[in-house]
């Protein structure tokens, strides 16, 4: 049999059996209003088990969103070489952090995943450009939020890693591969800090609220101005916005989630802040909606 012939009845039968059903395909979901975008500073671990004002704005913040079909986190603590997707049927609950109590520990969120959304949103790159992965789960920057949001772990959750070899342009860019999904349910969320710098963290004023240093100030309202004000290029070349955003970004792990978010953002759309607070001098918890 030549192979044209024999590709063309071996697509006659799978139609005649129904075996293309089989395989689920995002085209073949159902449109959705398009889904809001979100950048969420997450801080400390122990919010995921405290009631304070930022578990509650993210209780809050689910709330105005529809409920997804799916959650696509892009967490400050995934860092990898090239670019993975969460594709397992059951992520496990990872606890990324040492130092902190036992009740820590012990949080378990059994989001369940969605491996044939994993596959798909792998094929939206071209060049082969994600990989998907069974060894990841969900990491304290995605459940600690999550816990908050969607406490009944009822909603599958993936994670797309940052490759960490990769400059901020890429973060950037690779976010609008991601389009699509906002369009099938989809709630796609980036999880890190704005301004970020643990080694200046001062311990003796973490119970007080909006205690920033000066740089940390200077930095966040520059760059909350940069947000609002859409320059995102400014942004994806933030390395060239003066020494108090260099103190504030020292390194990018927990900054380029911002970028996968404002990637992603369109020209109609509004973006708001939430959250935008400081903590412990060097940390800010400001967080970005985008459509919402
Ligand atoms: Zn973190």
């Amino acid at each position: 049999m030549e192979r044209k012939q024999f590709i063309h009845t071996l697509m006659g039968s799978s139609a005649i059996l129904g075996l293309s059903s089989l395989r689920w395909l995002i085209d073949d979901q159902p449109e959705t209003p398009t889904m809001p975008v979100l950048f969420i500073g997450h801080g400390s671990p122990m919010n995921a088990i405290e009631d304070n004002i930022f578990s509650r704005s993210w209780t809050e913040v689910s709330q105005k969103v529809a409920k997804p079909t799916a959650i696509l986190v892009i967490s400050a603590h995934w860092l990898t070489k090239g670019s993975f997707i969460t594709a397992v049927d059951k992520p496990a609950t990872i606890h990324d952090f040492g130092g902190f109590p036992q009740a820590l520990f012990d949080v378990q969120y059994p989001a369940p995943g969605f491996p044939e959304l994993a596959r798909e949103t792998a094929n939206l790159f071209p060049d082969n450009l994600v990989h998907l992965d069974d060894e990841w789960g969900l990491d304290h920057g995605t459940w600690s939020i999550l816990k908050h949001m969607y406490p009944l772990a009822d909603v599958p959750v993936l994670q797309l890693s940052i490759d960490y070899h990769q400059p901020p342009v890429y973060h950037f860019e690779m976010a609008q591969y991601l389009q699509k999904l906002r369009k099938r349910g989809v709630l796609i969320v980036g999880s890190g800090n704005i301004v970020h710098n643990l080694g200046k963290v001062a311990w003796n004023k973490m119970g007080e609220v909006d205690f920033a240093f000066d740089w940390a100030r200077e930095s966040s309202e520059l760059l909350k101005q940069k947000i609002l004000s859409r320059d995102f290029k400014a942004l994806i070349d933030y390395q060239k916005l003066g020494a108090s955003t260099q103190l504030a970004i020292p390194t990018p792990d927990h900054y380029y989630p911002l970028l996968y978010a404002l990637g992603l953002a369109q020209k109609e759309e509004e973006i708001t802040l939430f959250n935008d607070y400081a903590v412990a001098g060097s940390l800010t918890m400001t967080s970005v909606a985008i459509g919402l």
